[in-house]
């Protein structure tokens, strides 16, 4: 079946909610996990979904898009190409060869880093968060701070799946596209 639904969100997240599939009690008990290895193993559904969200991001006139290890890499390199725009990785620590400006941010329990290459973001242009979940929003809350300190502006935060309970885009002040809402 060919799947063009990337112009109707209503069909795509129709279509993208029918390859996400929830496993309870992963990775710790308590957590809903989406699991996005169906929608990986469908070339249909991956198409729709990376069409779907080039045209959320496109609206964004971005020069850039910056994906966030290592899922939001399955997203971003795609999503790069389709639309024509560079890719920049964020990291997590000491994987990033060049100089580095690095943030870090709570988890549950703990904290973690995140890295960027210093000249890759480029002061007063726009870029594109992608990542495959928005769920506490912390992760890119801290890769928009990362943006923000080497003078980039976020003009949005993308991601196939929110977790709307979650209320990740109330800490993000940039727009949040995403194609399927669990609420
Ligand atoms: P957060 O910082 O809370 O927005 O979440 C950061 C990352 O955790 C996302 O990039 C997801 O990869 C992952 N994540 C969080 N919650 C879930 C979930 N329920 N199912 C799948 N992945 C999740």
């Amino acid at each position: 079946m060919m799947l063009n639904a990337a112009d109707n969100p209503a069909e795509t997240a129709a279509i993208l909610t029918g390859l996400i599939r929830d496993v309870p009690d992963f990775p710790k008990p308590g957590i809903l996990f989406k699991d996005i290895t169906p929608l990986l193993e469908s070339p249909d559904g991956f198409r729709t979904c990376i069409a779907a969200l080039g045209e959320r991001v496109r609206a964004h006139g971005v020069t850039a898009l910056v994906a966030i290890e290592s899922r939001g890499f399955i997203f971003g390199a795609p999503l790069a190409t389709h639309l024509g725009l560079p890719l920049i990785v964020v990291r997590k620590p000491g994987k990033l060869p060049r100089r580095t400006e690095s943030v870090s941010y709570q988890l549950e329990y703990g904290e973690d880093r995140l890295e960027v290459h210093a000249d890759a973001i480029v002061a007063g242009s726009r870029y594109a968060i992608i990542d495959d979940v928005l769920a506490t929003g912390g992760t890119a809350e801290a890769v928009a701070t990362l943006i923000a300190r080497l003078g980039g502006i976020v003009a949005c935060a993308a991601f196939p799946i929110e977790l709307a309970f979650l209320s990740g885009r109330a800490r993000l002040s940039a727009p949040v596209e995403s194609l399927v809402v669990f609420r």
